[in-house]
């Protein structure tokens, strides 16, 4: 499988296979999850030991092929850069974590871009903002989607965009910010989020990773993030 290392800046697992041939940390933060990940979805990572060994490399890989193109992405950070800037002056030191507030099964036959492509309408019809907000989304199979770029301010929590990424898991309808994350989301989404993360983290400073109802009186992302993080 050809993958293009310099037109197209990548999602968190085709990041990190991109990463081949130039100096890549051996292991890094959420590496054991991604691991994990890998083997409750039947891609044999080896042991699950923290190392971007040889097993884990080709795992990734197999589950990048069978996904597809869908882990293509937009233009985002700079390659090789040491941190995301928005604006060209807010460093992305903070994640947050949403939920769409859509039904399990919404657009369930639909390609995951024509799901984007309606939160984009929403965000820019019925909101009236120039994009949509959020720079990540995390359908129900796991399959990851560029929203707005990386280093564009996005727009999906108040008075906290700046230097913020917003990253929006699909689903959530009614549910409460205490929940479990597994009551809303699936196993598949855990595994594509901390995935994210950890890309996310390799190339920006990233001091927290939080939730929308951290920040508002919200239920959204429907779980709470710090819990999840923890794996309580
Ligand atoms: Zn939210």
């Amino acid at each position: 499988m050809e993958i293009n290392t310099e037109s197209h800046s990548c999602g968190a697992i085709l990041h990190i296979l991109n990463s081949k041939g130039r100096p890549m940390p051996k292991a890094f933060p959420g590496l054991r999850d991604i691991q994990r990940g890998l083997t409750l979805l039947n891609f044999n990572p080896g042991p699950i030991d923290g190392q971007f060994g040889a097993r884990t490399e080709a795992a990734l890989l197999a589950l990048l092929q069978a996904r597809g193109p869908a882990l293509e992405q937009r233009e985002s950070a700079p390659r090789g850069a040491a941190s995301i800037v928005q604006a060209g002056k807010y460093t992305v030191r903070e994640a947050i974590i949403h939920c769409s507030d859509t039904r399990p099964l919404w657009m369930d036959n639909a390609a995951l871009e024509a799901k984007v492509a309606d939160i984009r309408r929403w965000h820019m019809q019925e909101r009236g903002w120039r994009d949509i907000g959020y720079h990540w989304l995390i359908d129900r199979d796991g399959k990851l989607a560029p929203g707005r770029a990386e280093t564009e301010i996005g727009a999906h929590v108040i008075d906290r965009n700046q230097g913020t990424l917003g990253i929006c898991l699909l689903g959530g309808h009614g549910a409460a910010a205490t929940d479990p994350f597994e009551r809303n989301f699936t196993r598949a989404q855990d595994i594509a989020l901390r995935a994210l993360l950890a890309d996310i983290k390799r190339r920006t400073p990233i001091a927290r990773v939080s939730g929308h109802n951290e920040w508002a009186p919200k239920a959204c992302p429907g779980f709470s993030v710090p819990l999840w993080l923890i794996g309580a």
